[in-house]
């Protein structure tokens, strides 16, 4: 059984869909999402649906919290503040409803999804070093997490201490956990500008971040004709 598990897609549709299409060949038969569905990209809605009709495990990212609620998102970068207001716009209040309601941290199967933290799932922090790393090991109760929010893909082992792995790719070894970012479906921001995601094969007990090519111009024509801030577009193909 292979799960694609995938994260901050950030309303970029053409991503999304090379990445479900990508996950298809490569044989997935299940799907995780790790939040940040919309906010930065012009398609929220469409974004939003499409995970939806996957009907699998998604927790709730700190981009869907601010297009769910009414606060005046003053904690966000004006980039991203101005984005979540459009988005609040495009969507349904069913939509945000669903938002709404997805939970922070989940366990599937025997692993755990979480979208920023695990010692602190609603605080939003980034797990960029050992450091962050090693708080978060501290509440993971399964052998492997795989979280997002930063955009850049990493795999962090623990031991008896915290090692940060460069590799794309492990295969899992009895008494080691991991905590794997699988990137960014719709914004990386590794300097890399393919839409990421990560493939977990239970049989093999192996994990690999895969990068996918998609029609980057599309999306960036489609946020300049929607009026959002023209930086959006100009970082796609910069994976930053
Ligand atoms: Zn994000």
């Amino acid at each position: 059984m292979k799960f694609a598990i995938f994260g901050d897609i950030h309303a970029n549709l053409e991503a999304l869909q090379a990445v479900l299409w990508d996950a298809h060949e490569q044989g997935c038969s299940h799907h995780v999402c790790l939040g940040d569905i919309v906010g930065y990209a012009a398609n929220p809605s469409e974004c939003l649906e499409l995970v939806r009709q996957l009907n699998c495990p998604t927790v709730r990212g700190n981009h869907d919290e601010g297009a769910a609620g009414e606060s005046a998102l003053e904690e966000l970068n004006p980039l991203a503040q101005s984005a979540l207001l459009w988005t609040r716009e495009q969507l349904s209040a069913e939509q945000r409803q669903w938002l709404r309601e997805l939970k922070l941290v989940r366990q599937v199967r025997d692993f755990t999804i979480v979208h920023a933290t695990l010692d602190s799932p609603g605080s939003w922090g980034y797990v960029t070093n050992r450091f962050d790393a090693m708080a978060s090991f501290s509440y993971q109760f399964t052998q492997v997490c795989f979280y997002g929010h930063t955009h850049v893909p990493r795999i962090f082992e623990k031991q008896e201490s915290v090692r940060a792995e460069r590799g794309t790719e492990v295969t899992l070894q009895r008494g080691v956990k991991y905590f794997v970012n699988v990137g960014s479906v719709g914004q990386p921001r590794d300097g890399d500008w393919r839409a990421s995601y990560a493939i977990y094969d239970l049989q093999a007990q192996s994990i690999i971040i895969r990068r996918v090519r998609y029609d980057v111009e599309a999306a960036q024509a489609k946020i300049l004709a929607a009026g959002l801030p023209s930086l959006l577009a100009e970082r796609l193909l910069l994976g930053k």
